[in-house]
């Protein structure tokens, strides 16, 4: 079997089951070869801290792109500091931001699409493909309800950019859920959220929503909302779900074991 045609068993026997089963499938098929990528947001700390919970044995990791916000940069203190974790930083490569900016100016994702792709390329991308080079599955925080680009993720999608798994364990939960359990676990979060960020990315690409805003309103606000994804959960620019692909993947070296959860 290969990892593809596995994550499209893996795919239907999760379906509709909560989180905790899900992280511990993720778990159980991979052990120490999957891992959590965190944004930060209010999903990802939800996320870390049912990691820590359910004892799971998952690294974690964010993409520290240069230009985050210090409220940021003081929660991934938060949190390393409640759960007794070590967060790892991946950042962009010096050599090509300076080159980047230096071409473009510092502010280039305000000039085109194209550049705040580049933008996004260097400072997300790149580290990411870095950061998931030594796994063969991720994590992530990722509703459907987030975005018009995001309604038809399943609880595990084929990432076929990085051709591994990708677990959405939060996947149909609302944003109500999220500040439950927040509330409940006492979760730390970003302050931002506070001040009516409801998403929150780099500090020069995200502003707080109004009232009755979708929720991604105020990330890349200059752009239409079917641009708005940076590039982490698209593959060749478009976003791409397990249903899509009709691929053989036979050359594939990992293969999923039998889940003993789901
Ligand atoms: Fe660059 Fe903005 Fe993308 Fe951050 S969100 S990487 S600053 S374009």
């Amino acid at each position: 079997m290969s990892a593809y045609t596995d994550t499209i068993e893996l795919q239907k026997r999760l379906k509709n089951k909560n989180a905790e089963t899900i992280l511990g499938a993720a778990v159980n098929n991979f052990l120490e070869r999957v891992v959590f990528a965190s944004s930060l947001g209010a999903e990802d700390q939800v996320i870390t801290d049912l990691i820590v919970s359910l004892k799971l044995d998952i690294p974690i990791f964010t993409l520290d792109t240069g230009r985050l916000y210090n409220e940021s940069y003081e929660l991934i203190t938060e949190t390393e500091k409640k759960y007794g974790i070590k967060i790892k930083l991946y950042t962009p490569d010096r050599k090509e931001v300076e080159e980047m900016v230096n071409e473009n100016s510092v502010n280039l994702f305000r000039k085109s699409v194209a550049l705040r792709k580049r933008c996004c390329q260097v400072r997300k991308l790149e580290p990411l493909k870095r950061a998931l080079a030594d796994y063969s599955a991720w994590i992530c925080g990722l509703r459907r309800e987030q975005s018009v680009t995001r309604e038809d993720f399943t609880e595990v999608d084929w990432d076929g950019a990085h051709r591994m798994p990708k677990f959405n364990p939060l996947v149909d939960w609302t944003e109500e859920d999220v500040w439950s359990y927040i509330k409940e676990h006492d979760v730390p979060y970003n302050k931002l959220h506070d001040r009516g960020f409801p998403s929150i990315g780099c500090a020069c690409c995200t502003r707080a929503v109004k009232p009755g805003e979708d929720v991604r309103a105020g990330r890349w606000w200059w752009e239409e909302p079917e641009q708005k994804e940076c590039g982490l959960h698209l593959v060749n620019g478009k976003f791409i779900r397990t249903k899509d692909l009709n691929i053989e993947d036979n050359d594939e070296q990992i293969s999923i074991k039998p889940t003993k959860t789901a």
